[in-house]
């Protein structure tokens, strides 16, 4: 395993972080942090996370710091593993439930939005995630969340909001609370954070963690403007904050501390935005730029740019595809030959199934093992010793796994791996 993803485990440590006299944050309990603001005569729920028992386990924490009544669950956007224990917090009482009004019920099934590929996404989405991988030999975490965490009642309790909010935002009060819900597209278009003036606490949903963003999500999701998510890292950085309180990882805490932050990872998103644009004026392909353009070191060495969850070069094929589409530029990527006629030609230039499988055990014991997952595709493209060869590529992938320090990719190729021993 990556020696830093190692240390993910103590970082992610339970715990019920008090933020100011009033704000609380639920800390490693889900891959996703929840947040109460104590009232008046009320609670305000932020955000609900991933499982109804990991939600449960939120609430009884909670309950030790009070006692009052939920009277309004917030959620940030609408991706599961932050809506889907709201029915626990709302167990009982009759809060309100506030989002953005372009927020889906659950993106994941919502065939609206996703009409065609929701069983590839499903599948997909249990890879990057890795669940049901063991923990903590498989799994040590999720790039931006613990990786021991409970999983039953997982999208149990989504709930559909009471209430959506506007584009312009609202100001509102709530048990003598005040807050502004202020709209701020990034990792997704619906987000919607949460501004407490008084004490100087932004909740900021997932447009900040202790990782490089996660501008494209192997699991298959739709482009995600580049030049919004930085336009709002601004937005963020206007108001301020003596705390951002973001949807995972950490709170940051001092005006300083986070806005370096918060530029630091707004520079990092120009950037990649930057160096593929002017390698696609100089016609450059998608391939080709996902390999050179790198962060500057000064960035990338800095704790929430690390490729824990989001990945650079995931960013540089998506800001292409997300602006030109799938053609590369090239003339001869309009017509390739099929999958299945390219290896067969190149099988049997390279002198034969055999002299390919050699080459793969050479590739194995180089460590070169992205050459021998090619190699072995080939190979299982003209069915040659197809069961031996797909035990191979688990094997491979298993041993890929092992230097990854993005979770996303070291799930995805232990799951596919498992999949490929089962058979299926
Ligand atoms: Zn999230």
């Amino acid at each position: 395993m990556h020696p830093e993803l190692q240390a993910h485990p103590a970082y992610f440590e339970k715990d019920v972080v008090q933020l100011a006299d009033n704000v609380y944050q639920a800390f490693g309990f889900a891959a996703s942090n929840v947040y109460m603001i104590v009232g008046d005569d009320g609670l305000i729920i932020v955000d609900t996370t991933e499982t109804t028992t990991a939600a449960e386990n939120v609430l009884a924490e909670f309950r030790k710091i009070s006692d009052l009544p939920i009277k309004t669950i917030i959620l940030t956007h609408s991706h599961r593993d932050h809506i889907s224990g709201a029915s626990v917090f709302a167990a009982g009482g009759n809060p309100d439930i506030l989002a953005s009004d372009i927020s889906s019920e659950d993106p994941l099934t919502d065939t609206t939005t996703h009409p065609r590929a929701a069983k590839a996404q499903m599948a997909r989405t249990k890879r990057q995630f890795g669940i049901g991988l063991s923990y903590p030999d498989e799994i040590i975490g999720i790039g931006v969340g613990p990786g021991n965490r409970p999983l039953k009642g997982m999208g149990g309790g989504i709930m559909a909001p009471t209430r959506k909010i506007g584009e312009a935002g609202e100001k509102i009060t709530i048990a003598g609370v005040e807050l502004e819900l202020v709209m701020a597209p990034g990792e997704t278009p619906d987000h919607m954070i949460v501004w407490y003036p008084a004490k100087k606490v932004l909740i900021s949903g997932d447009n900040f963690y202790r990782s490089f963003p996660n501008l494209y999500a192997i699991r298959g999701t739709e482009y995600r403007d580049f030049d919004t998510w930085a336009d709002t890292l601004d937005q963020l950085m206007a108001f301020e904050p003596e705390v951002l309180a973001p949807g995972h990882t950490k709170a940051l805490f001092g005006a300083d501390t986070i806005r370096a932050a918060l530029t630091d990872y707004r520079d990092a998103i120009r950037h990649v935005v930057d160096e593929t644009r002017n390698g696609m004026d100089a016609g450059r392909t998608i391939d080709d730029l996902a390999h050179s353009v790198k962060l500057p070191p000064n960035l990338a060495e800095k704790p929430h740019l690390r490729e824990y969850y989001g990945r650079v070069d995931f960013a540089v094929r998506a800001y292409f595809v997300g602006t030109v589409g799938w053609f590369d530029g090239n003339p001869t990527s309009l017509s390739p030959l099929s999958p299945n006629d390219e290896a067969a030609r190149l099988i049997d230039l390279a002198g034969g199934p055999d002299a390919v499988v050699a080459a793969i055990d050479k590739a194995r014991a180089d460590k070169d093992y992205q050459w021998a997952l090619q190699l072995i595709d080939r190979l299982i493209r003209v069915d040659h010793d197809a069961d031996n060869m797909r035990q191979l590529k688990a094997d491979v992938l298993r041993a890929h796994a092992v230097a990854q320090i993005n979770c996303p990719t070291r799930h995805y190729y232990i799951q596919s791996a498992k999949e490929l021993e089962a058979g299926s």
